[in-house]
C-alpha cells in the first residue's frame, strides 16, 4: 500500500499531451521524439459532434498509438449540449485544457500540452492564454513549441499512413458550416 501511494506521488519523467486526433499527433510526435521528451496521449474531446465522428477520430487515434507503442488515456466524456447552446472557441479549447492539466496534475506528469498547437487553422494565442491559466489554475508546467512549423509535414504523413482525416474542426456549428458537409460520411 506505502509502494503505491509512493509511486502516485512520484514525478513522472513524461508529459501529458491532450489530442485532438490522429493526424495532429503526426508531426509533435515526431518533434518530441527529436527534443527527447517522452510523452502520452490523451483524448478528450467532448466538443466532437456527431458521436460517430467523435468514435471514429478516437478510433483512428487507437490505431495510430497502437502502431507506435504509445500510450493512449481515453476520456471519452460527450458533451455536446454545451455546443448546442452557444460555446465559443474559447470555451471549447478552455473545458479541454483544464480536464488535461488537472489530469496531468493528479497523475504525477511533469507538464502537460496539446496538439491543438500544430493547427494553423485554430486560434493560437487564445490556446496559449488558456494554457497559460491553467498552468497557475493546477501548478503544472504547460509545455510551448511553436508546431505550426511541421502542419503541412503531418498532415502529409498521415495522408501517407492513410489516416482518416476529418473535414471539419469538431463542433456541431462547425459541421454545419463545413463546406465539404456533403462528402461526410460515417459507413
Ligand atoms: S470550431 Fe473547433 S475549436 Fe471552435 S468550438 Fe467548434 S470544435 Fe471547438
Amino acid at each position: 500500500m506505502l509502494m503505491t501511494i509512493y509511486a502516485y506521488h512520484m514525478k513522472l519523467n513524461k508529459i501529458l499531451l491532450h489530442t485532438c486526433c490522429a493526424p495532429c499527433l503526426v508531426y509533435i510526435h515526431e518533434k518530441l521524439g527529436e527534443m527527447n521528451i517522452d510523452f502520452d496521449t490523451y483524448f478528450y474531446n467532448p466538443n466532437i459532434h456527431p458521436f460517430k465522428e467523435h468514435q471514429k477520430r478516437l478510433q483512428t487515434l487507437r490505431e495510430y498509438t497502437s502502431q507506435f507503442e504509445l500510450k493512449l488515456i481515453e476520456n471519452e466524456e460527450f458533451l455536446q449540449e454545451k455546443w448546442d447552446n452557444g460555446f465559443k472557441c474559447e470555451d471549447c479549447y478552455r473545458i479541454r485544457l483544464d480536464k488535461t492539466a488537472e489530469f496531468a496534475k493528479n497523475n504525477g506528469y511533469r507538464a502537460f500540452s496539446t496538439t491543438l498547437l500544430v493547427s494553423i487553422y485554430q486560434n493560437h494565442e487564445t490556446i496559449i492564454g488558456i494554457c497559460k491559466d491553467m498552468e497557475e489554475k493546477y501548478d503544472i508546467e504547460f509545455l510551448y513549441h511553436d508546431f505550426r512549423e511541421g502542419y503541412r509535414k503531418g498532415q502529409d504523413k498521415a495522408r501517407e499512413l492513410g489516416l482518416y482525416r476529418q473535414k471539419y474542426c469538431g463542433c456541431i456549428n462547425s459541421y454545419n458550416s463545413s463546406k465539404f458537409k456533403d462528402k461526410i460520411s460515417w459507413d
